[in-house]
């Protein structure tokens, strides 16, 4: 027999950790709205839309730039789907778990990858993916994340596709925690294939992947010899729907009152302008980083290397991990996330992304480890962390 079922009403949380992130209220709103049907007219001016905010994110002219209906593996998955063909040799500069998932997608579509290992938390090294460029002449595409969320790393995307370039390959960047949160620069880094997601830096749900393919990475697609694996992802057969002026053809369903919301982050993302929103992000972090030094805790990432909307901050000695992430939760309704991999146990992931990097997060997110910490029988001087984090935040507004 069925088990009686009753509306749902999630428990009002703030999200604190690698995502989703907080939702801003305007986009819960957007969502809404009536939905109407995917090839209405007036939907199909609402993709214009969105492909020319999404143009304006990843700072690009691409034409083909628009949004997966599907998260942000799905992304990633597009992008090593149309571009690597069986044979095909990958170079990817692994530095954390999103780069094992890069070598999952090479290997299923019969490449073969190079992977130039990194310990967790740090950056990618240059001259480590030069020699191995240098090494394999041959190469066609050099992957990497840019944000690596499982260990709050950022590297330099610039240079890597400069590096690329420089040796005749295609550039495929994850964007999925920096767009919106840290500069993207896709046109004056000449990167070639680069995907999000909506439910990091751009204050949306999850289930949506901003894409974006340079003209000589949409050219590698049509001149494939393999038809791509995946009818769903195939480049050619989405842009039917996604790209043309006027005469869309049926492909899938787009989930339309998604797309309302991303239609909706991205008016809000010019309007605060990407200079801005990136200086929130890094400021905001700087706040809560001055707020957990303050207590005695400290970041797993140097400063350098650290990426404004993920700080990994080290669990200290006779501290409990997992018993202070379920603290936070149950008493402070205060989602943080946990280490993943080596760093299982060793970290908490503490995400500013998007609607979440606010001033009343840090100080709510501050206030709640102290508490944990001290219940634990940290020496913490209470208060000492949102005094840290005021004092350093009054030096950015
Ligand atoms: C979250 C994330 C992904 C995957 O996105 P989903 O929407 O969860 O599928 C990929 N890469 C990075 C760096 C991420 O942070």
């Amino acid at each position: 027999m069925s088990q009686e079922i009753k509306s749902f009403y999630p428990p009002l949380r703030t999200l604190m950790g690698p995502g989703p992130s907080d939702v801003h209220p305007r986009v819960l709103a957007a969502i809404a709205k009536p939905t109407i049907g995917h090839l209405d007219p007036a939907f199909q001016d609402l993709m214009e839309d969105i492909k020319s905010g999404l143009r304006y994110a990843f700072q690009t002219e691409n034409s083909l730039t628009f949004p997966v209906s599907a998260p942000g593996s799905a992304g990633m998955e597009a992008c090593f789907v149309n571009l690597v063909e069986p044979g095909d040799k990958v170079i990817i500069a692994q530095n954390g778990v999103f780069g094992v998932r890069m070598k999952e997608n090479v290997v299923r579509c019969g490449g073969t990858a190079i992977v130039v290992e990194h310990d967790w938390g740090t950056a990618i090294d240059l001259q480590r993916v030069e020699g191995a460029l240098k090494e394999s002449p041959d190469t066609k595409v050099l992957a990497f994340v840019h944000a690596e969320t499982s260990t709050g790393v950022l590297s330099d995307a610039q240079a890597l596709c400069a590096l690329a370039q420089q040796h005749d390959c295609l550039s495929i960047v994850d964007a999925v925690t920096s767009l919106g949160g840290v500069n993207v620069e896709v046109d004056s880094w000449g990167a070639d294939a680069v995907y999000s997601g909506t439910q990091k830096c751009l204050s949306c749900p999850p289930g949506i992947s901003p894409v974006t393919f340079s003209d000589r990475a949409a050219e590698t697609v049509r001149n494939r010899t393999h038809p791509v694996g995946s009818w769903f992802l195939d480049l050619n057969l989405v842009m039917a729907y996604w790209g043309g002026d006027g005469g869309r053809t049926y492909h899938h369903t787009a989930p339309v009152n998604a797309m309302y919301g991303l239609h909706e982050a991205l008016l809000m993302l010019q309007e605060e302008g990407l200079k801005l929103a990136h200086n929130r992000h890094s400021g905001i972090q700087k706040a809560f980083v001055s707020g957990i030094e303050a207590m005695g805790l400290t970041p797993l990432v140097d400063v350098d290397n650290r990426l404004p909307p993920l700080t990994t901050v080290c669990v200290p000695d006779g501290i409990d991990e997992a018993a202070t992430r379920a603290h936070l939760l149950k008493t402070y309704n205060l989602e943080i996330g946990a280490g993943l991999g080596p760093l299982a146990g060793k970290v908490w992931r503490i995400g500013l992304m998007g609607h979440s990097a606010r001033m009343e997060n840090v100080l709510l997110c501050l206030t709640a480890l102290e508490d944990a910490l001290i219940r634990q029988q940290a020496k913490i001087e209470p208060g000492a962390a949102n005094a840290a984090a005021i004092a350093m935040f009054d030096n950015f507004v």
